[in-house]
């Protein structure tokens, strides 16, 4: 089975989007959030030559769902997603258009395409001729998330990030954390197709673990307490954590994140 991945650009955050050519066409695994970036993704499917047959939604943010509505140009193609990811995309549709629009305002996309057809943990669903089983684990990086494993092969979306600063701006470091626990059995010898960065084996929940915890202690010790960051140990933290992965991408995201992870570590 052939997978290809299409990354998005610096302004849709270098989210991954994955063609897998199943038998009976191409499921594309979490479509980019911006306009420019699913029709990118749109030219790749059509030099592969097979019809587009589903869209898989990993989990809820934006980078990860946006770009359906570009790239199926308005023809109906199944859209599967837990019902979990699938609610909390219709609750943070608005706040999140409200957000970007007037960032991105011809590239953030007009409207949002919702799953179609909704799973559960433990489901074994067949999409295009490909079987995939779905694990529901819940709350981590983004409020919920989801392993879409066959074969070998696990789309895990944001569990880890491969060598990019993740996203902890919504505060949940410690959840995450357990959520990888729960999730580390699961993912054992498979190749692991996660949201940013490289795909790679189950290597990169380790990396990403030891990331989280370096992440956790550097704002614990530069917040003393506080329940947020001045500016320059806001710097010092951008420091830190560029040591843990010298020169990785998203850099932008650990500042931004500190507030809310410092406000987690003090409540
Ligand atoms: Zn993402």
């Amino acid at each position: 089975m052939d997978i290809t991945r299409v990354v998005s650009g610096a302004n849709g955050l270098l989210s991954n989007t994955y063609l897998v050519q199943a038998p009976a066409g191409v499921i594309v695994i979490d479509p980019p959030m911006l306009r420019s970036d699913a029709r990118a993704v749109r030219a790749r499917l059509e030099e592969l030559d097979q019809p587009l047959a589903a869209f898989v939604y990993t989990h809820p943010h934006p980078d990860h769902v946006n770009g359906a509505t570009e790239i199926r140009g308005g023809t109906e193609v199944p859209v599967y997603a837990t019902a979990a990811t699938d609610q909390v995309s219709r609750e943070i549709d608005a706040p999140k258009r409200a957000f970007w629009t007037p960032i991105f305002p011809d590239d953030y996309p007009a409207v949002t395409t919702f799953a179609t057809h909704l799973t559960a943990d433990g489901d074994v669903v067949d999409i295009a001729g490909l079987r995939f089983t779905v694990h529901d684990i819940g709350a981590g990086e983004c409020a919920t998330g989801a392993l879409w494993v066959t074969g070998d092969d696990a789309f895990i979306g944001d569990l880890a990030y491969s060598r990019a600063h993740p996203w902890l701006f919504e505060g949940r470091s410690a959840r995450w954390l357990e959520q990888m626990a729960l999730a580390e059995p699961l993912l054992a010898g498979r190749r692991l197709y996660v949201g940013h960065g490289e795909p790679g084996g189950p290597e990169l929940l380790e990396e990403q673990r030891r990331y989280l915890l370096a992440y956790r202690r550097a704002v614990g010790e530069l917040a003393g307490g506080r329940d947020a960051l001045d500016e320059a140990a806001k710097r010092r933290l951008a420091e830190r954590m560029d040591a843990v992965w010298p020169g990785a991408e998203l850099a932008d995201l650990v500042p931004m994140s500190a507030d809310a992870v410092a406000a987690e570590l003090a409540a």
